[in-house]
Parts: C-alpha cells; structure tokens; sequence
C-alpha cells in the first residue's frame, strides 16, 4: 500500500479497527467487559497516571467504544473522539471542558427542538446561558459575543431541515474571538459535510441517526480537530491551566492536539458519567459500514420526493436545500456538495389540521421522534418535538404549526411518493 489517504468508502469498514489482537476475530468483538486486569502495580499505577495509555473501567474506556470513536474520528479528519451515551450527552461533553457557572454560548435558533430545551432551560442549573442568533445575521452572531462566552454552537444541516449554516463564516467569527467553533453534524454525517474543513473546532454527533442507521441505539460523539489553541487566551484553564480535578495535571502541555480528548475521558466520562456501552458500539460499528451507501439514495430519495412535493398543489413549501427555489442551494455547492441531506420540512394548505391529518394517514412513513432511519419517518415539531416552543420561537426554529418534518428513508421512492399523494388532505 502507498501513503496516499484511505477513501472514505474504505475508511467507513476499516478505520479504527485491526482483527482482534487476541483471537483473530475480524469483526470488532462486543469487549463485554466492565474492568480490565491490570499486568502488576506498577502497570495500575501509570494507566490512573495517564503515563501509558490503555483500559481500566468501562465508563471510562472500552475496546468496542474504542473503535467506534476512532473510526467517526477518521471519517470526520479529527484528532480524537469521545462517544458517549448520546447526543445530548455529547454537547454536553462538548462544553463540560469549557463552561462554568457565569458563562455563555452563542448558539443558532435553527436546531434540534431538545436542544433549544436542553440550552435554555437545562443550563441553566449548571449557571451556563445561551444566547440564541439568527446565522444568517453575521453581524448579530458578533454582537451576542461577550467577554464570558465561550463557544459558538450550531448544527450543518439544522433540524427540522432545509437550512445550511455558513459554517466558513461562522467559524471566522469564532476565530476572531477566540473562542471555538462546535458543529452538530448529525443530519449531515461527514459523508456530505466534514465541518473541519470549514473551521470548526469540535464536532458533535448524535450518532443514534445516520451513523447507525437503523434506529436502534442511541449515542454520541464528541471529536476534536486537535487545532484550537487552548492556551492562547485565559478563557479556558480547565485545559490550559494545572486542572485540580486531575492532581493538577496541565492537559494543553501534556496532551497537544489530543488534550480535548483525554480531558473527555479522563473527567468528563469519569465524573459525568455518559458512558456508551459496548453493545451499542457494536450496533453503530455495523451501521457506519454502509454509511456512504445509504446517504446517496437518502438523498437521492430526499429530492424526488421533495420535487415532487414543490408541485402538489395541496403543498405550500418544501424547504429541502437541494431545491433550485431553495435559498440556501448555493450553501449546498459549498458545505454539502455531496447533497443537502434527507431531512426537510414541508407546510401544508391545510394547516395544523392537516399536518395531524397527514401523519394520521400515511401508510409507509412512520410518526416517530427520531431520523436518519433506513424507513422513512414523519413528525409534526408543533405538537411534539419542538412543543416547549412558544409561536415566536417556533417560527424561528423553522417549525410552524402548518408543517410537517420528513426524513426519507432508503425504500423505493416511488412508494414514498405513492404514500404521500394518498395521505395529504
Ligand atoms: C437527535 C438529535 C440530537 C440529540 O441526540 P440524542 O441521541 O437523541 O440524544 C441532537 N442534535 C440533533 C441534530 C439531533 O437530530
């Protein structure tokens, strides 16, 4: 084999993964394991030192974990990943090592409903705040930054879909004030957009989505570029500064590109406690075989039926980026060049009433609170996800009480289509 850099259809079977040293298995075995023998004291004692790197408890490390975050730390070009139990559990992961009592972050109004909840409300007994930002305002994301913010938080392909964040220009922002960059890529995957090429500093997953693929586990991964400078301000000693949570030990000197990482484990598994467990991993290893294969027909399904959708006369809009009326297709050619995803969202004519009509009917969707399923699935956000939302807020967050949110499955499109024709009142 030759240097050059692995594909990322190679990439997704066999990063982070050798046959097992121990018994040749080829497939990554389920280490259901909870501790690991140590070799003597001496050995005991470097593992809890950091000095030599290996296993000691399973909320902490595990081999099956292991590979699952070594090889979404491939596919997304970091440095280091942590999983944990899920995407929730990642952000916070991803603002434990930066955040405490006093701070802020400046976050996007387009995301995920149980994240709006999770910032607004949840935060709030940690003494953390978020500041919410229309993205497309440049200016206002300068403007939310003060003196205690400490990251600026924003997803590719933002729920309930159909917009695209301008990760490039965000990322300057965040740059310019010092601060990092944290990108939700849940709905994009790194098989149609790797945020480190755009800048950002960390990237969260939900990987119960597409990196499983079939809605069965939930989980999280937080993964680190490994180039943010954490010393370059006083912002963060947590990882830049003696940590007393870890005897003291500096993580920034210690660890270099990898300090995010281990802190994750090191502190932030050990004492939050969001542990992925191995049969998990196992499930989403499986699923990330087929990653790059199931995004392409995603999104080849996402724009027949959204295309089909835009002309229904029954239909109000359909917001799917990939959409030549869609004003974020030119953010398409630049952040997710591979396709806008397989989320979106779609108003109706008819209203609420039609919404709750629609996925009352539909025969082949399913009305769950999940995407990034195989099968196609369908939420009204109104009454469900996003809920906690007043008006103002749910028109922000992209999620009127006249639309629908469908994220297209892999099954034949012609079925879904069949399926939606039947069902739209
Ligand atoms: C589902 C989701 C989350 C939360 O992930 P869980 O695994 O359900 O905790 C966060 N962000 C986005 C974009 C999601 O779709």
């Amino acid at each position: 084999m030759t240097d050059t850099p692995l594909g990322f259809d190679t990439l997704q079977i066999h990063a982070g993964t050798e046959p097992d040293p121990a018994t040749g298995a080829r497939q990554v075995p389920i280490y259901q394991t909870t501790a690991y023998a140590f070799r003597d004291a001496d050995h005991a004692a470097k593992l809890f030192n950091l000095q030599e790197v290996g296993y000691i408890y399973s909320r902490l490390t595990n081999p099956t974990v292991a590979a699952l975050q070594n090889r979404i730390t491939a596919l997304e070009g970091g440095a280091g990943g942590v999983c944990c139990s899920s995407g929730h559990a990642a952000q916070i992961m991803a603002l434990f090592p930066l955040m405490g009592p006093g701070l802020n972050i400046v976050a996007s109004t387009r995301a995920y409903g149980g994240t709006l909840t999770q910032f607004s409300q949840t935060f709030k007994r940690f003494g953390w705040s978020a500041t919410f930002v229309d993205f497309d305002d440049l200016d206002a994301v300068k403007v939310a930054i003060d003196d205690n913010t400490r990251a600026i938080f924003c997803e590719t392909i933002a729920n309930p879909g159909g917009y695209i964040t301008d990760l490039d220009a965000i990322a300057e922002i965040a740059d310019g004030a010092g601060i990092p960059l944290i990108v939700d890529n849940t709905t994009a995957t790194p098989y149609l957009c790797k945020p480190f090429e755009h800048g950002a500093t960390l990237v969260v997953h939900s990987t119960t989505k597409y990196l499983t693929g079939n809605g069965t586990v939930t989980g999280g991964a937080v993964i680190d570029s490994g180039k943010f400078d954490w010393s370059q301000n006083d912002k963060f000693p947590s990882l830049s500064q003696p940590e007393p949570a870890y005897h003291g030990l500096n993580f920034h000197d210690t660890f270099g590109a990898l300090a995010f990482t281990f802190h994750g484990i090191a502190i932030g598994l050990r004492d939050l406690g969001m542990t992925m467990n191995p049969q998990g991993a196992h499930y989403t290893l499986m699923g990330i075989e087929t990653l790059s294969l199931r995004m392409e027909k995603h999104v080849a399904n996402a724009g027949k039926v959204a295309r089909w959708l835009e002309k229904d006369h029954r239909v109000e809009a359909v917001t799917w980026a990939g959409l030549d009326s869609s004003p974020y297709k030119d953010r398409e050619a630049r952040i997710c060049p591979k396709g806008a995803g397989a989320l979106f969202t779609v108003s109706l004519k008819s209203g609420y009433e039609g919404c709750i009509k629609l996925v009352e009917g539909l025969k082949l969707f399913s009305h769950v609170a999940n995407l990034g399923d195989a099968r196609s699935l369908i939420i009204h956000p109104a009454s469900t996800t996003h809920r906690q939302l007043d008006a103002d807020q749910l028109v922000a967050a992209g999620a009127a009480p006249n639309l629908v949110r469908l994220s297209i499955g892999i099954e034949d499109a012609d079925d879904l289509i069949a399926d939606l024709d039947q069902a739209i009142v």
